[in-house]
């Protein structure tokens, strides 16, 4: 672990003990779990609700019960969100041209073998 990263919450090392510790202590301080970057929300299969969230340092995802009203509000903040940033997008000026639907697929490459290898 260098110097940089020592400095940082997020600071863990290599170990299972190391990581397990690390992330709990995230988990557990909501102004250091609400840092990390969002990567959706997850039902527990039984009517309950995780956030998933992703450690900068290891990249692996972290889970959070959460309540519904919890998630409902994360997703009008993300809904917020995207309004302003299609906003700024469509904003007279700028060029952009938005999409009323999701881009065409493109065509696949064309991966050629070898051919047969004559004797
Ligand atoms: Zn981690």
């Amino acid at each position: 672990m260098s110097v940089a990263d020592a400095c940082t919450p997020f600071a863990h090392g290599a170990s299972r003990s190391a990581w397990e510790q690390a992330h709990a202590a995230v988990q557990a301080d909501e102004g250091l779990w609400r840092l990390l970057r969002l990567d959706g929300l997850q039902s527990d299969g039984f009517g309950g609700l995780f956030e998933v969230r992703i450690c900068p340092r290891c990249q692996s995802t972290i889970l959070r019960p959460t309540s519904r009203e919890q998630a409902i509000e994360l997703c009008f903040q993300l809904e917020k969100l995207q309004a302003q940033a299609l906003e700024a997008l469509s904003h007279p000026g700028t060029g952009v041209v938005l999409p009323l639907s999701a881009p065409a697929p493109q065509p696949a490459s064309v991966l050629r073998t070898p051919g047969p290898i004559s004797p």
